[in-house]
């Protein structure tokens, strides 16, 4: 799917001319945003990070490179946000000092944000513009943004409509379709029927699940399965679950409220988020259900829930910390449960089976078995897809959100309820998307785009080839080779000597060093005299060669690092 590029990237768009731009959010999960770039304005879409796998070492998140918007800097005019989980916002704070500028979100995204912002050193009241349910925010020449609700897995999501002289772009966000949600906040379908009906240009729709048939399980589905964990636990129950999941919380609350439980919040982003959600209104609950870990053995076991963060296996969580005895008043013993009510993240797997494992040593009940659903999905399923699709009516539909498998099938739905093959849109990471008043649509190639690596800790972003670097010490790891170089004559003063670590030497050690010190003399010696005299071309041609015999006697390939010192 790659695509060629986009010659003319770095000139701004004509004036009959709108370009969509998808920088981040296609081809796998995580770091959506896209770029909306008319003359002189631009405007970002959501602002999200990755979270980084096993493939990057050593790195906190993994933000979209914004290279685009150089040429045009100070014409980014807002960032629009869908909703407040991580990879819709995990970014902003890094693209804000970078191109400071309004942000524009509903309450509880902004308070999720404005704790971001602060932590980075950085002022909320200086960027955050709230705005409500079906708000119409102007925002230049025949440009305005409209809020939408819809139902997902966090409070205040919405669908962002964009009216232009272009027409109207409409973007989902992440959705489902919840007829009955736990805060009776309803997806504003009506909105949407409505604009369809006035036409809608492009639709950009969440295909996080195309695959599963039917509609998504609403919400109020996993309250009875839980109820079952409460009641089936003498104990008392640790159940994890995302700390922005309020509605969950609300369930859970609600249900220990039934079941005669106090609750002891523990973990910072949980203790931090309801906190935020009670301040805004956005959870309900009786006075005097909280208690601090200090009173949790003052009651009976099997009227405590401890609701805590870590669902996702992290060492640092609460959950995992309490499982390691570090947890000041609070213990786990034999007859508690610990219930993780979320899905596991992909790479996260092993970390959760082993935090389960250490907690199951400990005499606590860990199985599912009996339970049902504690967890059901933010995001549509086929049906729900469909629906909105049909609501929306676009002109052209461009699937989001998903790896090219997701956005496959999901185009699939489209062509199901008649979108032709030309009013599919199928773009990747980069791709510009041209409308023209004149109703005309192109995609002239990709603009470049890519990642960039936050090691928190690190003042700059940390280069893609640290990272590389990284994996090959970690796979392979590194040897050393130093030159003693006779400044008078140019000449080698010594043996070449060879260190390594993490290295495995395929047979005897000194053996194996005196085969690399001898192939590093040759290479030294064999170099053309103006290579000899210019360190850095010097370096690079006996790296190359020490990897030549490297890979040729052990088929590894290790960082290989000449060091030339001067005698
Ligand atoms: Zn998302
Ligand atoms: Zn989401």
């Amino acid at each position: 799917m790659s695509a060629p590029a986009f010659e003319a990237w770095s000139s701004p768009p004509g004036e009959d001319e709108l370009r969509l731009i998808p920088i981040g959010g296609l081809g796998e999960f995580g770091m959506n945003s896209l770029v909306v770039h008319r003359r002189n304005q631009l405007f970002v879409v959501d602002c999200g990070q990755l979270f980084p796998g096993e493939e990057q070492p050593g790195i906190d998140r993994i933000i979209p490179d914004f290279a685009y918007l150089e040429p045009f800097g100070a014409q980014v005019e807002a960032v629009l946000l869908t909703h407040g989980h991580e990879d819709h916002i995990g970014a902003l704070p890094y693209f804000l000092r970078q191109w400071p500028c309004r942000v524009y979100g509903t309450a509880f995204t902004l308070a999720l944000v404005a704790g971001k912002l602060r932590e980075q050193g950085l002022k909320p009241e200086s960027f955050l513009v709230e705005v409500g349910d079906y708000d119409r925010v102007p925002l230049g020449e025949g440009f305005e943004a409209e809020w939408i609700p819809v139902t997902h897995s966090i409070p205040q999501a919405c669908s962002i409509a964009l009216h232009t002289p272009w027409g109207t772009v409409l973007h989902s966000g992440d959705f489902k379709l919840d007829p009955h949600p736990v805060d009776g906040r309803k997806t504003g379908l009506r909105r949407l029927r409505d604009l369809g009906r006035k036409g809608i240009r492009v639709l950009l729709s969440d295909s996080t699940n195309p695959g599963s048939p039917g509609h998504s399980s609403p919400e109020q589905r996993c309250v009875e399965p839980l109820r079952g964990a409460f009641s089936a636990t003498r104990g008392k129950l640790f159940l994890a679950t995302f700390s922005s999941h309020i509605h969950r919380i609300q369930i859970l609350l609600d249900l220990a409220y039934e079941e005669g439980r106090k609750v002891c919040l523990l973990g910072r982003s949980m203790e931090r988020n309801v906190r935020l959600a009670l301040d805004l209104g956005l959870l309900h609950l009786p006075d005097d259900l909280f208690i601090e870990g200090g009173e949790v053995s003052l009651f009976p076991p099997g009227k405590v829930l401890v609701l805590c963060t870590g669902s996702q296996g992290e060492p640092q969580s609460a959950l995992a910390r309490l499982i390691r005895g570090e947890v000041k008043g609070v213990k786990l013993l034999p007859g508690d449960r610990i219930l993780l009510s979320s899905r596991s993240i992909p790479g996260n797997e092993v970390a959760i089976s082993r935090m389960l494992d250490a907690a199951a040593r400990l005499g606590a009940e860990t199985s599912l078995a009996g339970l049902g659903d504690v967890h059901v999905s933010g995001h549509g399923c086929r049906e729900d897809l469909r629906d909105y699709l049909k609501a929306a009516k676009p002109q052209y539909f461009v699937p989001v959100h998903g790896t090219y498998r997701h956005l496959q099938a999901h185009a699939r739905i489209a062509e199901e309820e008649g979108w032709g093959g030309d009013r599919i849109l199928m773009l990747d990471e980069g791709q510009c998307l041209q409308l023209f008043a004149d109703d005309r649509v192109a995609i002239p190639g990709a603009v470049p785009v890519g990642k960039c690596f936050v090691d928190e800790g690190v003042e700059h972003m940390v280069d893609a080839r640290v990272v590389r670097d990284r994996l090959i010490l970690q796979e392979d790891g590194i040897i050393f080779a130093t030159f003693l170089v006779d400044r008078e004559n140019g000449g080698l003063a010594g043996d070449p000597t060879i260190l390594s670590r993490g290295f495995v030497v395929p047979s005897d050690d000194g053996a194996y060093a005196e085969l690399l010190a001898t192939a590093a003399r040759r290479a030294f010696e064999e170099a053309p005299r103006e290579i000899q005299a210019d360190r850095e071309a010097l370096r690079e041609t006996l790296r190359l060669a020490l990897r030549r015999v490297l890979r040729k006697t052990t088929q590894t390939r290790p960082l290989v690092v000449p060091v030339i010192l001067e005698v």
